[in-house]
């Protein structure tokens, strides 16, 4: 089986022939993932943010199966149903309430492709010509797609290779201002300067608030989104918020957009929207921007064939469902405190360039590359799962992780990197 992956199987941002094998994963209960050999390791990725409550969730397991006894699919063109229905009241009533409509896709990246639309179409409808540029940040992470692509940083973003045939967009400096530092506005200076220069060609900003994913893991001052926020009202741009990572409780609040006080003219949402079990997402907007796409006749256009899919949509209900009735702010809030504890002791070592931690995220920076061939095993020798890259080895567990199943990740990340340090001495 392990054979055949190796010589056919392609995984993510991986070559065709691997450096290392791939773990064989059996099942997974819990905050634990069972591997070929009955070893248990501790996952403290949720898988890429989406599996809050763990694996295997008897509400989420029965909200599936009752759904598949009626429709697991129909087609969303002409038709609805319940599940869409229901999610998109629940969405639209835990997010702001200018947000008033809702798509629904089958990936993040997709639910990106969706926001661009919009915002492209929005001046397009009213025959607002040149706004065809997208203003992004440096250290952004919004997706795989083209048009998801073209917003992402062009270096750390991992889309270099197509950089001659992407959309040809504007970046800002990515923001450098602590969470809790005192707020400066020469922390904002470029992305005004560049808005200030470019607003006429720029249909719209977008940003993954307080926390940048997977173009660095840097947790940022919420003053920041709110300074963003007043600068696209005043130089008339709309504003994306990219919460695909963040949305759900992970940064400490239900969105991380509520630090700053703010809402956007449109919110991206995925991954933990299903609480990890099946792909889904949405891109909620506001009246007035589909009132501007849909001017002078215009829709909105796109329509994929898995849109509002009903089993997704079931299972995400039974996850928000979940989500809402826990006390996940009070969860989220002690891992944050025990993150911070915990992985504190990181920063003994040399090779730790800085220790990042905002709700239920801990990040450990280093000055070296990491190295998944060299580190992997080893984690996995100490039952856990954490997959670094870049400089950054960083884990955002499930939100129902137990403290001795926490102390034990942040233990595996201190003697792994301790260990890293003194191979590299070698
Ligand atoms: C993961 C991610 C995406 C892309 O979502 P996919 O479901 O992988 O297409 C977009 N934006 C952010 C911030 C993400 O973390």
């Amino acid at each position: 089986m392990k054979n055949f992956d190796k010589q056919h199987l392609l995984h993510p941002y991986a070559p065709s022939v691997p450096a290392s094998d791939m773990q064989f994963v059996k099942s997974a209960v819990g905050v634990y993932l069972e591997l070929e050999d009955g070893e248990r390791v501790i996952d403290g990725m949720s898988s890429w943010w989406s599996a809050i409550h763990g694996y295997n969730v008897a509400e989420l397991n029965a909200a599936a199966k009752r759904q598949l006894s009626k429709m697991s699919h129909v087609m969303f063109g002409g038709l609805t149903h319940e599940p869409a229905i229901k999610l998109a009241q629940t969405l639209l009533s835990i997010t702001d309430e200018s947000l008033v409509h809702i798509f629904f896709s089958d990936s993040g990246s997709v639910s990106v492709e969706v926001a661009l639309k919009m915002a492209f179409e929005y001046y397009s409808s009213q025959n607002i010509p040149n706004k065809t540029k997208i203003l992004a940040f440096r250290n952004g992470y919004h997706g795989d797609t083209f048009g998801a692509m073209s917003v992402c940083d062009p270096v750390t973003g991992m889309h270099t290779a197509f950089e001659g045939i992407l959309h040809k967009n504007i970046f800002a400096d990515a923001p450098v201002c602590m969470f809790t530092d005192k707020w400066d506005e020469k922390y904002i200076e470029d992305f005004k300067r560049k808005l200030q220069a470019n607003h006429s060609e720029i249909a719209a900003v977008i940003l993954e608030p307080v926390v940048q994913g997977a173009g660095g893991m840097n947790i940022y001052s919420p003053e920041f989104v709110r300074r963003v926020a007043e600068l696209c009202r005043e130089y008339e741009v709309l504003f994306i918020l990219d919460e695909i990572a963040t949305g759900f409780g992970r940064t400490g609040k239900l969105f991380a957009y509520e630090y700053a006080g703010i809402a956007p003219d449109i919110l991206c949402v995925g991954k933990a929207l299903t609480g990890g079990y099946i792909s889904l997402a949405a891109t909620l907007t506001s009246k007035k921007v589909m009132q501007g796409v849909e001017a002078n006749h215009n829709i909105l256009m796109h329509g994929p064939t898995f849109m509002a899919n009903p089993l997704a949509c079931a299972v995400a209900n039974a996850s928000l469902e979940l989500l809402l009735a826990s006390p996940w702010q009070e969860r989220v809030n002690k891992i944050e405190r025990q993150l911070e504890y915990e992985l504190s002791r990181c920063q003994e070592l040399e090779i730790v360039k800085e220790v990042r931690v905002l709700g239920a995220i801990g990040v450990v920076e280093l000055y070296k590359d990491v190295d998944l061939v060299w580190m992997t095993p080893e984690f996995i020798k100490r039952g856990v799962w954490v997959r670094p890259f870049l400089r950054l080895v960083y884990i955002m567990p499930p939100f129902v992780i137990k403290e001795s199943e926490l102390t034990h990740l942040t233990n595996a990340i201190y003697e792994v990197i301790e260990a890293f340090a003194t191979s590299l001495e070698v």
